[in-house]
């Protein structure tokens, strides 16, 4: 999508700071962090929330959770958090569907 900032940085259109890369996923960390460790993952085909996944595209999701593993160790965290934000009232500002990886300090038990 010509106007989605992940699909730019997807592209190299928009800088990033890469932590992980394979032809289906990419992961860079948050340009405005919320944990000492703040990283999204992102599919590299565009889907504009968590609410677009079908059985035919959500293939996807089984993949970016088999490489969070990865991530977290690469990065050092033992612990963390993944979140996903799904429509405007539930916090997304960015309609290319992510996850983010939350971690490096103790997390509270609040979701909300
Ligand atoms: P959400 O609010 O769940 O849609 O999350 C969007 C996230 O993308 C926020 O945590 C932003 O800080 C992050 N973000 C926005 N623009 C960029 C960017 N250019 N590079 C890295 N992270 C970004
Ligand atoms: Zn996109």
């Amino acid at each position: 999508m010509s106007d989605c900032i992940f699909c730019k940085i997807i592209n190299d259109e928009l800088p990033s700071t890469k932590v992980y890369e394979d032809e289906n996923i990419l992961a860079f960390h948050d340009i405005s962090p919320q944990t000492p460790v703040h990283i999204i993952i992102i599919p590299k085909v565009h889907i504009s929330a968590a609410s677009e996944l079908n059985e035919q595209n959500s293939e996807i999701v089984a993949k970016i959770f088999a490489v969070i593993p990865k991530i977290a160790k690469d990065l050092g965290l033992e612990h963390y958090r993944i979140v996903n934000n799904c429509g405007p009232e539930a916090g997304q500002t960015v309609f290319h569907l992510h996850f983010h990886l939350l971690g490096g300090r103790v997390l509270n038990g609040k979701m909300a």
